[in-house]
C-alpha cells in the first residue's frame, strides 16, 4: 500500500501517519518527493484495511497494491480448481458443463417434464428454484421445501445432480438435504454471513455475480467462502445492471477471460438472466463458450408460455435441443 500525502502536509502530519502505520503492526517507509511525500507500507500479508489511515490529516490518496482476495487468486494457486457436483466436474480444460431447467419448480408435472427435456438434449446438471428471490412480494415466491423435494425427485428420475438457490442461513439444512450444488444468487453475493456459512460446509457452491458488483468485489465474495475452508466454488456471470433497458441486464463477457487470469476458480455464464429475452439466449450462450466459459446455466421450461417466473427468457424443449446441437458444433 502506498499513502500519498498532500503537498501541504506538515512534518507532524507525516509523523502521525507513520505512527498509525506502526500501531497497525506494519512498517512505514517515507519516500520524500519534490512535490509531496509518499509513505510506502511494508510488512503486510495481504490486503490492508485502510480505514484507520484514510481520514488522517494530510492524507491525499491511498493506493492499494494487494487485492482484497488472495486464496482465490491464481498467484496463490496457479492450478485451475476442478469443482465436482455429483459425478460432474467443472473447470480447467474440461468440456463445457450445461446446467439447465426451469427458473422455478412449479409442480410435479412441470418439473419432471422439464427435467426430461434437458436430460434428453444432453444437459449435465438440473436447475430449479424452490426459494425464489423475486423483486416484488406479490410474485410467485417458489414452493419452498416441497419444491426442493420435487427437484430432487426429478433429478433422480433422469439421473442428474441438481442445483438450487439458498437465500438465507436458515434454509441451508433443507437445501443441503436435497441439492448437489448450492446456488447463491446475485442479490445475495454480498450476504457475507451466508457466504461464511457455506464456506464451512463440504458442499460445492455456485456464486452468481451481484448485479452491480465489480470483478474485484465478485472475487472478494468468493474469498469469503474459500477463506472458511471450502474451495469448491463455481463463479457465474449473469449480466450486470447498466443504463441499457433493451435487455434485462448487460452480459459482461469480458469477465470470463479476466477471471480466468485472476483466479483458479471455474466461471460459467447464465445468458438467460443476462438477456431476459429468449431469442438472445442461444447466440449469447455460444458467445460465452467462445469467450472460454467452463459452463452455462440456461433456463428451460416445458411450456414457457405458462411459466410462473421468467417465461420470456426460457427456452422450450425444441429451442434447448437446437442450442445443444449448435454448441456441439462449436466445440473446437
Ligand atoms: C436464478 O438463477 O434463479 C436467479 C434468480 O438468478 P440471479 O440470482 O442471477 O438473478
Ligand atoms: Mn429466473
Amino acid at each position: 500500500m502506498l499513502i500519498v500525502m498532500d503537498h501541504a502536509a506538515t512534518a507532524a502530519q507525516i509523523d502521525a501517519v507513520n505512527e498509525r502505520v506502526k500501531m497497525m503492526g506494519l512498517r512505514p517507509e517515507p519516500i520524500p518527493g519534490s512535490q509531496r511525500t509518499a509513505i510506502g507500507v511494508l510488512g503486510n500479508q495481504g490486503y490492508i484495511d485502510d480505514s484507520a489511515i484514510r481520514n488522517l490529516a494530510g492524507v491525499r490518496e491511498i493506493i492499494h497494491v494487494s487485492k482484497p482476495y488472495k486464496l482465490v487468486s491464481r498467484d496463490f494457486h496457479p492450478d485451475s480448481t476442478i469443482v465436482t457436483v455429483g459425478k460432474v466436474e467443472i473447470g480447467g480444460e474440461l468440456p463445457v458443463v450445461m446446467m439447465a431447467g426451469p427458473c422455478s419448480v412449479e409442480s410435479e408435472a412441470q418439473m419432471f417434464a422439464s427435467a426430461r427435456i434437458v436430460k434428453q438434449a444432453g444437459a449435465h446438471i438440473l436447475r430449479g428454484g424452490a426459494f425464489k428471490p423475486r423483486t416484488g412480494p406479490h410474485s410467485f415466491q417458489g414452493l419452498g421445501v416441497e419444491g426442493l423435494r420435487l427437484l430432487r425427485q426429478a433429478g433422480d428420475e433422469v439421473g442428474m445432480p441438481v442445483v438450487t438457490e439458498v437465500m438465507r442461513i436458515g434454509q441451508l439444512d433443507d437445501v443441503c438435504r436435497y441439492a448437489d450444488l448450492l446456488q447463491i444468487g446475485a442479490r445475495n453475493m454480498q450476504n457475507f454471513d451466508l457466504l461464511k456459512e457455506v464456506g464451512k460446509l463440504k458442499f460445492p457452491v455456485l456464486l452468481k455475480r451481484g448485479m452491480s458488483a465489480t470483478i474485484e468485489e465478485f472475487l472478494a465474495a468468493a474469498e469469503y467462502i474459500v477463506a472458511e475452508g471450502n474451495s469448491q466454488v463455481v463463479l457465474c456471470e449473469r449480466g450486470i445492471r447498466t443504463f441499457e433497458t433493451a435487455t434485462r441486464n448487460t452480459l459482461d463477457l469480458t469477465v470470463v477471460p479476466l477471471v480466468q487470469q485472476l483466479s483458479h476458480l471455474p466461471i460459467i455464464v447464465d445468458p438467460s438472466h443476462a438477456t431476459g429475452r429468449r431469442e438472445l439466449v442461444p447466440v449469447m450462450a455460444k458467445a460465452a463458450v467462445v469467450s472460454g466459459a467452463q459452463g452455462l446455466m440456461v433456463e428451460v421450461h416445458n411450456d414457457p408460455t405458462q411459466a410462473l417466473c421468467d417465461g420470456a427468457q426460457s427456452l422450450d424443449g425444441a429451442g434447448f435441443a437446437q442450442l445443444m446441437l449448435e454448441l456441439g458444433q462449436l466445440r473446437f
